[in-house]
């Protein structure tokens, strides 16, 4: 069938013989008309190829293929003066490599998508050589299923199964091929690329010819936008490479601040809780200076309480006993370090500590206990802290004033 492009047999073919048919200037870049179809034009969300023309000695790089008027055309920021002469046409193999795998990976990808959620719609797709995305209309999809669908597409992958494609006349098409709506009507030969027998789709662009080649696929982003999900992937070599650098930025920090690899996504919420008691230390450091220490008085009774951030049990126990307490006085300090802790230490005050406190704490799902002028507490899985102290202290004022 001579109407195919060399790059639909034999996409693995990097140098030709051709001859310039034009040359023409659009916007301080140049259009080369070639006359053979051997770089592949950009089209359907997928970028054209690059490589360069040899013309005796000199060399003539081309940035992107395009379509004119139904003809090849490769854009250049250099022209060469005329097309006389023998021309060598060498394609950029390494980015037409990440094409191929990029756009196999996207067939996989959205064919899997398409088995587990068939009332998705495939919306815009962009294929390059360093990244692919694609727009998944109809649903948000959440990242854990999307990463499930990851792990699906790389078994595949690892299946080594050809990828074959064969030109068929639009009435042999039929509803297990995935087609963009109008592609039968529009067209009277319809091209397939059959990865195997798991996804059949009807498709113009490059791919690879088994999918042991791609090596490895990595989504790298998944937005949901209203009713759609956008994900954004990598393949090949540079997913390797993606990999291999998220990697070592854990691990040339695992030796100066220990821990396993395993728990990395432990250390990034430790690390996001550090960042918001840090936040509310500096606004407590604030309050204090502003306002100073947040003393009441309740008819005799001092009651003086804080909210301490990032505090451990410990530290706490240790300010209240450096602290001159009045008489008689209720102190009540919370503090959220690794756990959520109470400490109330009374002064000259009628009740021992525990009776101020202690049925309080349990009714907020805590518990504690104390000797007659403390009483210490814990609370575990608590949501909101300063909600909690909020209504603690509400609650003391009551029984101080009782
Ligand atoms: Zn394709």
């Amino acid at each position: 069938m001579s109407f195919q492009p060399h790059y639909w047999t034999d996409p693995m073919k990097e140098q030709f013989d051709i001859e310039i048919e034009s040359i023409l200037e659009v916007d301080g870049h140049f259009h080369i008309r070639i006359n053979e179809k051997v770089a592949k034009p950009a089209s359907g969300g997928q970028a054209g190829d690059r490589g360069f023309l040899l013309i005796g000695e000199k060399k003539y790089e081309f940035i992107d293929t395009i379509l004119q008027n139904s003809h090849t055309a490769l854009v250049m920021k250099n022209s060469p003066t005329s097309g006389k002469g023998k021309t060598i046409l060498k394609l950029d193999m390494l980015w037409r490599k990440a094409m191929m795998a990029n756009h196999t990976s996207e067939h996989i990808l959205v064919g899997a998508m398409k088995k587990k959620y068939p009332e998705l719609k495939l919306g815009k797709i962009w294929i390059d050589g360093t990244h692919g995305s694609v727009v998944l209309e109809g649903r948000t999809i959440p990242l854990q299923e999307v990463l499930e669908i990851e792990k699906e597409v790389n078994n595949l992958i690892h299946d080594s199964i050809d990828v074959k494609t064969k030109v068929v006349t639009a009435d042999e098409v039929n509803d297990t091929v995935r087609a963009r709506e109008g592609v039968t009507s529009k067209n009277d030969m319809i091209r397939l690329v059959n990865v195997g027998e798991f996804d059949s789709s009807a498709c113009s662009g490059i791919h690879v010819t088994n999918t042991n080649d791609i090596q490895i696929f990595k989504i790298i982003d998944v937005k949901a936008q209203e009713e759609n999900t956008h994900i954004e992937f990598v393949s090949g070599a540079i997913a390797a490479r993606r990999l291999a650098e998220v990697y070592n930025v854990a691990l040339t920090r695992k030796y100066s601040y220990p821990f396993e690899m395993e728990q990395l996504g432990a250390i990034l919420d430790k690390s996001k809780t550090l960042q918001l008691a840090y936040d509310e230390a500096i606004e407590k450091l604030f309050q204090l200076m502003d306002e100073g220490p947040s003393k009441e008085k309740l008819n005799e009774v001092t009651f003086w309480h804080e909210y301490l951030p990032g505090f451990e049990v410990g530290t706490t126990r240790h300010l209240i006993k450096e602290l001159e307490l009045e008489v008689p006085s209720v102190t009540l300090f919370l503090s959220t370090g690794k756990k959520i802790n109470i400490i109330v230490w009374t002064k000259g005050m009628p009740k021992d500590a525990s009776h101020y406190i202690s049925e309080i704490v349990e009714s907020f799902g805590g518990r504690g206990g104390g000797s007659a002028e403390s009483y210490t507490g814990g609370f575990s899985e608590v949501e909101n802290p300063r909600e909690l102290f909020l209504e603690l202290i509400e609650r003391v004022k009551e029984r101080i004033l009782e």
